[in-house]
């Protein structure tokens, strides 16, 4: 029931263990985290962020892009497999999902008969799935293909996915599930709320719903709608007692 985000210059695993450890209050049954470097890999484990960070620790999770997620199951039981993140069939994208996609059993079947195969029973892997086929049926960026996924969703969804592709983008997109991203310097972060990253900076903004927010290391941030639509993000800072 929570999502952490970073790109930046700093190593994204420890940032979004020590996220995740601040959303725990949310509740949830299962922790994953993904990590992009010069490949995209994967770390995903039922039960506490602490075993998450147990599993992590015998690996090499070194990169400066990730995200990370901490589930409430709502479709799949708890195990390791329905644990976020999860992948396509080709292994390039990454992501991150708490909500409900409701249509997710017709979306499903159509990818199956597109040659589609499923490792988890989560309604969640059904998203990733369909951005992956958006993406290369016409050679999309990454968050032009997550918007025309989303215009095919129903259900509530906040979201956070990476592409080893362009490691230099960061998407995240709402829709009656919350999403801030945090503004630093040289590095931006994604939360369900702003405690996961508030010790970094105080410069967020709260995405609407159906915005798809794209952050990219070169150009900064960027807010569309599911429209297409260009929507200049309201930066707050936060200030806190
Ligand atoms: N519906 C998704 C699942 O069951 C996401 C649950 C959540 O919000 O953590 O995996």
């Amino acid at each position: 029931c929570g999502i952490v985000g970073y790109i930046g210059h700093r190593q994204a695993d420890a940032l979004i263990i020590k996220g995740l450890e601040r959303l725990e209050y949310r509740g949830y049954d299962s922790a994953g985290i993904a990590v992009l470097s010069d490949k995209l890999s994967i770390w995903k484990k039922k039960g506490k962020v602490a075993a998450l960070r147990k599993e992590i620790a015998k690996n090499d999770t070194s990169g400066t892009v990730g995200i990370g997620h901490t589930r409430w199951a709502t479709h799949g039981e708890p195990n390791d497999i329905n644990a976020h993140p999860h992948t396509g069939g080709n292994g390039r994208l990454a992501l991150v999902h708490n909500g409900i996609i409701e249509n997710y059993a017709v979306l499903k079947n159509a990818l199956i008969a597109e040659g589609h195969t499923f490792e988890s029973d989560t309604d969640t892997e059904v998203l990733v799935h369909l951005i992956e086929e958006i993406q290369d049926e016409g050679d999309l960026a990454l968050e032009e293909a997550v918007r025309l996924a989303l215009n095919r969703v129903e259900g509530a969804y906040a979201i956070a996915v990476v592409d080893s592709r362009n490691p230099s983008v960061l998407v995240g997109a709402r829709k009656a599930s919350p999403l801030v991203v945090g503004i630093g310097e040289g590095e931006y972060f994604i939360g369900s709320d702003a405690s996961p990253f508030l010790d970094s900076t105080r410069r967020v903004v709260y995405l609407d719903d159906n915005q798809i927010a794209t952050i990219n290391l070169e150009n900064g941030l960027q807010i569309k709608n599911t429209e297409n639509e260009t929507q200049p993000p309201f930066i707050q800072t936060l200030d806190m007692q």
